[in-house]
């Protein structure tokens, strides 16, 4: 049996035509810049996440880094970022000439410690970007607590959490000042190409944004502040009004998945429970968890990614590539190991729950259209290693 990480394909034959008919009309109107569907796409995020403005922009990447230019990030400037990410999270703070100060990992969620935040800050400290990863969102009430009582500003690395929900049915990206996604083909809603938004409550974030979008024009050729061209396409904004009424289902199956998968690996005792390792880890799977608090508030993982950690991990790898199972490494080195940041002579000792994470987590694939057979194959050959 063949199980991709990923099968893009499946997705796009289940609404090829709508599609088609989307990308067509592009073409037809040759409007492609801005314009009519970036704006019905940007009202309809508004609506989704229930929150007041929307700016659609070229990349995930690029949505961080004109969120970081929008609250007047310098150089110089630190701001504090999960070592254990993608490393858009840490370069868009380094492209600014700003210093990336990198913060550990919790345990189970692979999210920012947030327990770890306030012995990093000084007098430079002007923002923290929690990374709500692979689809989980970080411990927000925690980082707002801290960001608020050290004037910080939060901007949200929501890149892999659209549609996630932190406690009070608040969905992931409108919790902080301004909230990053990205629309990069692997993400749950997922464009064909590059693509990006961000999101704020803050009407003079908003416009400042939109401003920064177009190279800080505003009237065109004026420009009072310095940006760049950040737009997302109209071509791309098309494909994305299709996707988007069908997030809430694919997310949901990505959750039937993941759920199948924790059910199946403790049945074949290979973990007792998710997000604990058993006492022989050896030969045992630490399964992601979606953690509630002790309020039981609500916490809406979209599982963008389904992340186990094993011990001979680079060899199980292996034998799923021979027995035709796609996996992935998120993320082997973290930014604290990167050799872009080797002049930061940091101390590689301090951050080791991410190292932990680097060392041994592995994707299984989860995607929406995964059928039951496959996601058992990849249980039992797993038993079998
Ligand atoms: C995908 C991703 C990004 C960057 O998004 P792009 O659209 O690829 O530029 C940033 N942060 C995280 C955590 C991501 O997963």
């Amino acid at each position: 049996m063949k199980v991709p990480l990923l099968d893009l394909k499946a997705q796009y034959e289940s609404i090829k035509n709508k599609l088609n008919e989307a990308l067509l009309k592009t073409a037809e109107t040759q409007f492609f810049i801005l314009g009519p569907e970036v704006e019905r796409f940007e009202g309809a995020i508004c609506e989704y996440l229930n929150c007041k403005h929307a700016i659609g922009v070229s990349s995930g990447t690029d949505a961080l880094l004109i969120a970081l230019m929008a609250i007047d990030i310098r150089a110089g400037d630190e701001v504090i970022v999960p070592t254990y990410s993608f490393f858009a999270t840490a370069g868009v703070v380094s492209r600014l000439n700003a210093i990336p100060v990198f913060c550990d990992s919790d345990n189970i969620t692979f999210n920012i410690d947030p327990q770890k935040i306030e012995s990093l800050i000084t007098p430079k400290t002007k923002a923290i970007i929690p990374v709500h990863l692979y689809g989980q969102s970080a411990e927000m009430d925690v980082i707002l607590e801290i960001a608020r009582k050290n004037n910080l500003k939060v901007i949200e690395d929501a890149a892999q959490a659209i549609g996630a929900q932190y406690e009070d049915g608040k969905f992931c990206g409108t919790i902080g000042d301004i909230g990053c996604f990205s629309f990069f083909p692997s993400k749950n809603l997922g464009c064909f190409g590059d693509g990006g938004i961000v999101v704020t409550n803050d009407e003079k974030l908003a416009d400042k944004l939109k401003i920064l979008r177009v190279h800080g024009s505003e009237p065109k050729y004026y420009h009072k502040v310095i940006g760049g061209n950040f737009r997302l396409d109209a071509l791309q904004a098309g494909v994305l009004n299709v996707k988007l009424p069908y997030l809430n289902g694919w997310s949901a199956k990505r959750r039937e998945n993941a759920e199948l998968y924790n059910r199946l690996f403790i049945e074949k005792g290979l973990a007792e429970e998710a997000g604990r390792a058993v006492f022989d880890v050896r030969n045992s799977v630490l399964l992601p968890k979606a953690v509630y608090k002790d309020s039981g508030a609500l916490n809406y993982h979209i599982y963008n990614q389904y992340v186990i950690r094993v011990e001979k991990r680079d060899e199980l790898r292996k034998f799923l590539q021979s027995n035709d199972i796609g996996t992935e490494i998120y993320y082997p080195v973290p930014f604290h190991r990167q050799e872009c940041y080797a002049d930061r002579k940091l101390n590689l000792y301090d951050y080791p729950v991410a190292d932990f994470c680097a060392d041994k987590s592995l994707a299984l694939p989860v995607y929406p259209e995964l059928r039951s057979e496959q996601i058992q194959y990849v249980v039992d050959t797993i038993a079998k290693f």
